[in-house]
Parts: C-alpha cells; structure tokens; sequence
C-alpha cells in the first residue's frame, strides 16, 4: 500500500487509524515480522513472510501444498490468525 505524495495533508496517523480500521474488519492484517516499522499486508490468506536483515525488504512466502500451518496439534484450538516469519538475507543482498 504506498502513499501517495500528492497527498501532502494526509497524516500519517490518518492512515494507520484507517488501516486499523481495515484490519478490525479483516480487510489487511497487521504483520508482526518488522518490530521497528508497522507493517500491513492486503493478502489475508494464509502465507508466511520473510524479511531480509540487510535491506528489511519483506517477501511473501506461500506454501506449494496450502498445509503449512496444519499440524496434528492445532486442531484443538481455533485459530484464527497465523504469523510465520522468516529472516535472513535477500537475494539482492547476498549478490545473486
Ligand atoms: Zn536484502
Ligand atoms: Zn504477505
């Protein structure tokens, strides 16, 4: 979600207040992956996230099989939100 810079007099505490609107109603979820910089993420579906330590870039990471987060033990609980994070170092960053 990129803000616009034609649009000098929206505040940056308009847009969170507004994003933590869309997130109370599930339309972007708040990620947990950047403890410095809030983070937001449009794709609601369940996916992982990796965040380079160089660069702080943050890649989507889904699953080939749609089973990453279904393991024996979950099914007792009701989950309703799941934050994976990886960390390391982006193929920008590692010269690749
Ligand atoms: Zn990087
Ligand atoms: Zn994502």
């Amino acid at each position: 979600m990129a803000l616009s810079p034609s649009m000098p007099t929206l505040s940056k505490t308009t847009v969170y207040n507004t994003l933590g609107l869309f997130v109370e109603r599930g339309a972007v979820r708040a990620l947990a992956i950047d403890e410095r910089n809030a983070r937001y993420d449009v794709d609601i579906s369940a996916h992982a996230h990796f965040m380079c330590r160089s660069c702080g870039a943050v890649h989507d990471i889904f699953s080939l099989n749609n089973n990453m987060f279904q393991t024996p033990q979950i099914s007792k609980f009701k989950i309703d939100a799941v934050e994976i994070s990886y960390f390391g170092i982006c193929e920008n960053c590692s010269g690749n």
